[in-house]
């Protein structure tokens, strides 16, 4: 096999790597060579992890709180001649199998009930870095600083209510697996990507200054320099050392390489959500509402004014 895809996060850090089409395959007998599933162990020989540089600087983690944890790489994955047994091959040239693997398995669901769970994490996580950051300055009396929290506070009950929702209309599917309910956990996934950088945004205008004035801990622990610094860095509620930690992990949320790739992949890594929202709008059951209008209009019984006609053109 050759080839080479685009992006792979993790791509070279797991033990195996697993391809397969994303995408519902519609066009019929030229989808079947790109309809292809199999997994592979990322050593077979061919097979090659091409990384983008390391965000992780090996800095301490007060310096780099999240980038020097959490840094998880993202690597263009090139085959070049690689053999693929078999054994190792779900679907191969075959789009109706493969659209069938996606409608009968529901694995979209399960990795959207993933990704849901992790989007909320992640706003939890974040809402709770905005107050605190809001609390070390004082800043939390201000009228559009209360509302920009409430903006976050209203994401994360929205996807937690969507979470719910998918939990609780679970059934059991043909094979016997609990399954959620796709129709809460596709909106919430379709959302979530639109209102992330929204929400990187408001931690972005809330620490204003403070995302750059964040001296290290290297800066702190001199002799020289550390006590002026301690002083001058202080907020309203905190001491410097602490207020710039707090900053610090502001930063590596949103404005650091860390954090800006953060952004970027919170809104692509599901897929282009122009292309995700037009698949959306085509799936969504619109009649209902539409027939509502009808219904609404035609209760009223309005005769059409003999002027323009009684019989309608359409
Ligand atoms: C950080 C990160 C991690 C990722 N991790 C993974 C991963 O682990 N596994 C994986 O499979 N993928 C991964 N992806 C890839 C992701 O699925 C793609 O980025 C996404 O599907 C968009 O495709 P693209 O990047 O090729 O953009 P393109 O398709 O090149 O689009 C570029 C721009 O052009 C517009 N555009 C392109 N075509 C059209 C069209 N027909 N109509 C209207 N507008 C159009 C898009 O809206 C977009 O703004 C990751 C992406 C990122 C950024």
């Amino acid at each position: 096999m050759d080839g080479i895809r685009l992006l792979a996060t993790q791509g070279g850090i797991t033990d195996e790597i697993m391809v397969f089409p994303s995408t519902v395959k519609k066009a019929g007998e030229k989808d079947d060579p790109y309809s292809l599933a199999f997994a592979i162990p990322n050593n077979t020989p061919g097979l090659k992890f091409l990384s983008r540089e390391t965000f992780d600087y090996g800095k301490n983690s007060y310096d780099h709180p999240l980038g020097s944890k959490f840094e998880e790489g993202d690597t263009i994955v090139a085959f070049d001649n690689v053999l693929v047994p078999w054994d190792r091959i779900f679907i191969l040239e075959d789009s109706t199998i493969c659209n069938r693997a996606f409608a009968e398995t529901n694995a979209v669901v399960h990795m959207t009930h993933q990704v849901v769970a992790k989007d909320i994490a992640k706003t939890e996580f974040l809402l709770g870095v905005v107050l605190t950051l809001m609390d070390s300055i004082g800043i939390d009396g201000f009228q559009h600083v209360k509302d920009k929290g409430t903006e976050i506070m209203l994401t994360l009950e929205n996807m937690k209510s969507h979470l719910f929702r998918a939990e609780h209309n679970a059934k059991l599917d043909q094979w016997g697996v609990m399954t959620p309910d796709f129709e809460a956990l596709n909106a919430a996934r379709n959302w979530y990507p639109r209102v992330y950088p929204r929400l990187a945004e408001i931690l972005r205008i809330l620490g204003a200054s403070g995302m750059m004035g964040i001296p290290s801990y290297d800066d702190f622990n001199s002799e020289e320099i550390g006590p002026i610094l301690h002083r001058a860095m202080q907020g309203k509620n905190v001491e410097g050392f602490e207020r710039v930690q707090i900053f610090r992990l502001a930063w590596d949320l949103t404005m650091s390489a860390f954090g800006s790739r953060q952004t970027h992949y919170e809104y692509y890594f599901f897929g282009d959500p122009v292309k995700m929202g037009m698949a959306y709008f085509d799936q969504y059951d619109k009649e209902k509402y539409k027939d509502m209008v009808k219904d609404f209009l035609k209760r009223e019984d309005i005769a059409r004014p003999s002027a323009i006609g009684n019989k309608l053109n359409v």
